[in-house]
């Protein structure tokens, strides 16, 4: 019988994994230059005016408004969408607390609407049921890196006329069919807070197409200015939303290395994949053939339908941890949440339910998560993680 290192057994692994964030002489230069040119930031911009340009560019996208966080990102998006009060804004449950309040920040309704068993992005072919007089916005979240299916959530936008803002808090790079997402709807926000694949400590950035929409928000994160006005022309009420120049060049030496990254965190990924594979009980999140590139901001996987029934999600994460290895159990389902739940039903005036089946048995029961810095290991370090899950699983 194999005795488990949380009872006094021999851990597989007792090395420590990659730590984030990463960073270099690209990041030291820069910062310095920064300093020296004594333009921090405010109307002082020069390295922010150059990331929202590179950013852009590799989105595809023609408008970029760097902001302060991702999740003030989505609901800058959704005001300059014309996202009102009262609103309804279909999300999926199975995300960040954030997708929710960046909503519930100025009283746009959360509406839940639940995931797809393989992939765990919202389910198009669950959104229209969900649509009511009151919708506005649809928010496709990237989840972990993998991408909504755009085209799809597009349409029935387009049929109902409702505004798609894409959260790509984790999806920098990702691509759908050969296009990357963050640009895909009418508007995108990404998330530059220290977890991300690409950080620097905070801030966030919202993509368009739509030169209206791009006003809007830049207006709104900058205290309701006009970019063509005065200084102390303020035409709507906005706020002082913006990052700060230190923070760009940051996010500039970041950027350096965001290929390089990406592409081990794509091999690492499908290497796990075959280990985990052949596993009893455990199963890779199967990747969407059309998600073309996918960033990983988290490796997930799941205990199967058969294992749940003995294998407990948080016993089998203690005892995979005691291994060495650092599995966490990820989101709560956001249809769940007595906040979220008691801040909507304060908009509202009552309370209410959502039955997400998917989410709930994903958060409670299955899904497993590795964060992305675990990815930037070498092949070894994802062997261990597989000999550790196979120990654990031949305990039960
Ligand atoms: C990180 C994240 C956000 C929020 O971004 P912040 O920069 O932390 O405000 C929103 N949505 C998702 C899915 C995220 O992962």
């Amino acid at each position: 019988m194999v005795k488990l290192a949380i009872d006094g057994g021999t851990p597989v692994r007792k090395a420590p994994f990659p730590e984030w964030p990463i960073f270099g002489k690209e990041e030291e230069e820069l910062i310095v230059e920064v300093l020296h040119s004594r333009k921090w930031g405010g109307s002082n911009r020069n390295k922010l005016p150059d990331l929202e340009g590179k950013f852009a560019k590799m989105h595809h996208s023609n408008y970029a408004i760097s902001v302060v966080n991702g999740t003030l990102g989505i609901t800058v998006a959704l005001q300059a969408a014309g996202v009102q009060p009262g609103d309804e804004v279909i999300m999926p449950p199975y995300t960040f607390i954030a997708t929710a309040t960046a909503a519930l920040m100025f009283g746009a309704i959360p509406v839940f609407v639940d995931v797809e068993e393989e992939s765990l992005v919202i389910d198009p072919n669950k959104i229209e049921d969900a649509i009511t007089e009151r919708t506005k916005a649809i928010i496709p979240v990237h989840i972990a890196g993998a991408s909504c299916n755009m085209p799809e959530i597009n349409q029935i936008a387009k049929k109902h006329n409702l505004v798609v803002i894409e959260d790509a808090a984790q999806a920098v790079g990702t691509e759908w069919e050969n296009k990357r997402v963050g640009a895909l709807g009418d508007l995108g926000s990404f998330s530059f807070q220290s977890g991300k694949n690409i950080t620097s400590g905070e801030g966030g950035m919202i993509l368009t197409n739509n030169q209206q929409f791009a006003e809007t928000a830049w207006s709104l994160s900058n205290v309701g200015r006009n970019k063509k006005g005065a200084w102390y022309q303020h035409e709507r009420i906005g706020w002082n939303l913006r990052m700060t120049e230190f923070q760009a060049a940051i996010i500039l030496g970041q950027l350096t290395r965001l290929e390089e990254q990406f592409q081990k965190r794509e091999r690492n990924a499908y290497f796990l994949d075959q280990l985990l594979n052949d596993i009893d009980g455990i199963e890779p999140l199967p990747r969407d053939p059309r998600v073309n590139r996918h960033a990983y901001h988290m490796y997930m996987f799941r205990l199967s339908n058969e294992a749940v029934n003995q294998v407990k999600k948080n016993e089998f994460i203690e005892r995979v941890n005691g291994e060495g290895i650092p599995v966490i159990s990820g989101y709560v389902s956001l249809n769940q949440n007595e906040a979220v739940i008691q801040e909507t039903a304060k908009w509202l005036g009552e309370e209410r339910t959502y039955s997400c089946p998917i989410s709930e048995r994903a958060s409670n029961d299955q899904v497993i998560w590795l964060q992305q810095r675990i990815l930037l290991g070498d092949e070894k370090d994802m062997e261990d993680i597989a000999k550790a899950i196979r120990k654990v699983m031949s305990s039960y």
